[in-house]
């Protein structure tokens, strides 16, 4: 089985600051980790692999850096690492990411499920994984919890709010899966440096691809960032509700509804 698992570097914190210039994310400075649903899809690209044998591919578009994500997947036990690099790749919308995502799984050939998470911790539009089924024409699944694979047939419980939908589909298929799917191993410090010393990231750019740079990055985006607006946090007063539990809990239903906040 040759599954694929897109994973992209996020910043590792919530003090995330802004060029108030071009709207995008600056990215100097700050701590990166693996997204963290990206995580659960490598995860569950193991199990699988484990289970039915095959090979586990990382894939990520990023700047140079994101390749310390990549090396860190190698360590957790992916065996083959692609970052897709290159200055035209720049300033890409969703449409523009999963293009040039789509093109490299296009390039890499024959697979048989691409795993992606639901959605990321900084842009958190949950649109890659959907946009990226729709251009490689595959059937998707998305927010899956749980995921199994019988001969063809790919099984997932997908998760909503009032509950959960089992779902099927025939492979080749991409699946988007939440955190509640598993709990992801941690690499050890000697995997951390035999990723380093003995693995390989590979880089291809637009050229490689045969992308033209109008159709990646900023050229290629669909949606133009016009402004970026920071939520600003006024401190409110603080009210305390006295008495039994069902007074607080009415005082409160009240406060709310007089606020029409319910
Ligand atoms: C006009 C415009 C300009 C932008 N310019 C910039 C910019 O200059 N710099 C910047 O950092 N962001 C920029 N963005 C944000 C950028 O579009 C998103 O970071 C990117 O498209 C992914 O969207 P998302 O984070 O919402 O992913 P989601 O759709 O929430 O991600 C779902 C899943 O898709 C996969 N995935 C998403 N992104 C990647 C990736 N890059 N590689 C591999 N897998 C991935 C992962 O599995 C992830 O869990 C810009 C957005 C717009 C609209």
């Amino acid at each position: 089985m040759n599954i694929i698992v897109c994973l992209k570097q996020v910043p590792g914190t919530n003090d995330v600051r802004l060029d108030p210039e071009t709207g995008s994310l600056i990215r100097e400075g700050v701590p990166s980790i693996i997204n963290p649903e990206d995580r659960n899809a490598l995860e569950k690209a193991l199990l699988l692999r484990e289970e039915h044998g095959g090979n586990v591919v990382v894939i990520s578009m990023g700047p140079p850096q994101a390749e310390v994500a990549l090396r860190d997947a190698l360590a957790i036990g992916a065996d083959e690492a692609i970052l897709l690099c290159d200055k035209a790749f720049a300033g890409a919308d969703t449409l523009a990411t999963s293009f040039t995502l789509g093109s490299a799984i296009k390039k890499l050939g024959h697979f048989d499920l691409v795993l992606c998470g639901t959605k990321t911790l900084d842009g958190n539009t949950g649109q890659v994984g959907p946009q990226l089924a729709e251009l490689l024409d595959l059937p998707q699944i998305t927010y899956a919890r749980r995921v199994e694979i019988q001969g063809e047939i790919l099984k997932a419980e997908r998760v909503f709010e009032e509950g959960y939908e089992l779902m099927e589909t025939r492979l080749p298929a991409l699946v988007t899966v939440t955190r509640e799917i598993n709990e992801p191993r941690i690499p050890s410090i000697d995997q951390i440096m035999q990723s380093y010393r003995e693995k390989e990231v590979k880089t291809w750019g637009a050229a490689y691809l045969g992308l033209y740079e109008h159709s990646v990055g900023l050229d290629g985006s669909a949606t133009k960032m016009s402004k970026i607006y920071k939520p600003e946090f006024g401190k409110g007063k603080v009210e305390f509700i006295e008495g039994s539990m069902e007074d607080m809990a009415q005082g409160l239903l009240a406060k709310l509804k007089e606020r029409n906040l319910i």
